[in-house]
């Protein structure tokens, strides 16, 4: 199975329920007034940060997500129920990009729950629109669309320390003595596929390690695995680089380390300059020290603290995690990511759109003037009043007239319809 950091999926929230269209009925009243209820609003889709998942794959096998409608309004002045918004949990760290631009929409590196589509507001029923003049109204208005988009999942793991070196070396092996994870651990190459988390638990409240799988040379030209798994490093705030120092592979210390500072350098320079500790490994089989001091010499060159451990037996391990701990407070903060792309709002300042109906209506949809009579009451008088004020400083009337508009003319705005009067 191919590890998946990377994700597209559609989503959509769900549309407003339509308003009713309804009277009052009752025994010998011959036609009551109108009481149909309003439309439920649709459900918005929200995206939720949750520590215990460190993969995407579960996006490779469902693409779409759709969050419920608002059910429609019925009469008696009941309102529809809303539909129920889509909760959809990502691992810590992902980033949300725009499908179309490529641009950054958001980081969700904490547990606030983000919302990516809002759901559609519900039309309002003709209950609403029951007023002294007009007290039969025979409209009502639709549901509004939930949003929808396409997006991209990008997993860069938020972890405090990223355990990087070749595959074999024990990286799965010192995570699992460190912490309480249990990742995979075998004999042969790539058997980490995902990246493991744990925490470290410490006096000072702990720390996040992440298992980044096998990195291999060539990985930043795309040979291997690597690649992929260096975007999860990319945000760690410290790196422990882990060197098998046995020579039980035939491996040469100090030609591993070097080999995978060329590849972190290769990727990205910001990530080569990271602070790195060096765990020389399996020091309980180690034979040949000469590798070992090697590899110190390149560490000291580097300005690298080294630790001769073995993650088999726990030698070491200890005072490893200590300097971790007195290492951490002193670097910056895991790096988050600021939003480059932000959705176009409900555009206020878009114009109205203004079209005719075959029985001579001037019908004008404007975001601005939808927006603003969700707030009013219109069996209210002062209200209405309120209304017709703005509406006439809307420069709404100006247009029409431009457009050639009589007095008498039936206006549709936004599904509400009156008598055009100077
Ligand atoms: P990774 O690929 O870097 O995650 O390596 P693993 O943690 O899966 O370990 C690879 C192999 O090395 C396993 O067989 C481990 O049991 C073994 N190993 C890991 N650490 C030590 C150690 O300190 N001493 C010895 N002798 N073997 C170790
Ligand atoms: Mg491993």
């Amino acid at each position: 199975m191919a590890f998946i950091d990377k994700a597209r999926i559609a989503v959509k929230a769900g549309n407003g329920g339509a308003g009713a269209v309804a009277f009052h009925r009752e025994k010998y009243v011959a036609a009551g007034g109108p009481d149909g209820g309003d439309g439920g609003k649709g459900g918005s889709v929200v995206l939720q940060a949750d520590a215990n998942l460190s993969t995407l794959t579960d996006f490779r096998y469902r693409r779409k997500y759709a969050a419920a409608n608002g059910a429609d309004g019925q009469g008696g002045r009941k309102s529809g129920k809303d539909g129920e918004d889509l909760l959809i949990r990502v691992p810590r760290g992902t980033l949300v990009r725009d499908a179309a631009s490529g641009q950054i929409m958001k980081d969700l590196s904490d547990e606030t729950p983000w919302t990516l589509c809002r759901g559609g507001r519900g039309g309002w029923g003709n209950a609403r629109f029951a007023t002294p003049t007009r007290q039969a109204p025979r409209f009502a208005k639709a549901g509004l669309p939930g949003e929808s988009r396409e997006v991209i999942l990008e997993l860069k793991l938020l972890a405090d320390v990223g355990l990087i070196g070749f595959p074999n070396v024990g990286k799965s092996t010192l995570l699992s003595v460190a912490t309480k994870a249990r990742p995979k651990i075998a004999n042969y190459h790539f058997t980490t596929l995902f990246p493991n988390l744990g925490v470290v638990e410490t006096a000072g409240g702990g720390f996040v390690m992440a298992d980044i799988p096998g990195l291999i040379e060539g990985a930043s030209e795309g040979a291997g695995l690597g690649h992929e798994f260096l975007r999860h490093v990319d945000r760690c705030r410290l790196l422990v680089h882990v060197v098998d120092v046995s020579g039980s592979e035939g491996r040469d210390p100090a030609q591993d380390f070097d080999a995978i500072n060329a590849e972190l350098k290769h990727y990205s320079p910001a990530l080569a300059s990271r602070p790195q500790i060096v765990a020389a490994n399996k020091l309980d089989v180690a034979q040949d020290f000469s590798a070992l001091d090697a590899l110190r010499a390149k560490a000291d060159a580097a300005g690298f603290p080294l630790f001769p451990i073995s993650a088999a037996t726990r030698q070491g391990v200890k005072e490893l995690l200590q300097a971790i701990t007195r290492t951490l407070p002193t670097l910056p903060p895991v790096a988050t990511y600021e939003p480059e792309y932000v959705p176009p709002a409900q555009d206020a300042d878009a114009p109205p759109e203004i079209r005719r109906r075959d029985d001579g209506a001037w019908v004008v949809e404007w975001a601005r003037i939808e927006r603003l009579m969700g707030n009013i009451n219109f069996a209210d008088y002062e209200s209405r009043m309120y209304f017709d004020r703005a509406l006439r400083q809307s420069g709404l009337f100006d247009r029409l007239e431009s457009m050639g508009i009589q007095d008498g003319d039936t206006v549709s705005l936004c599904g509400f319809e009156f008598e055009y009067w100077k």
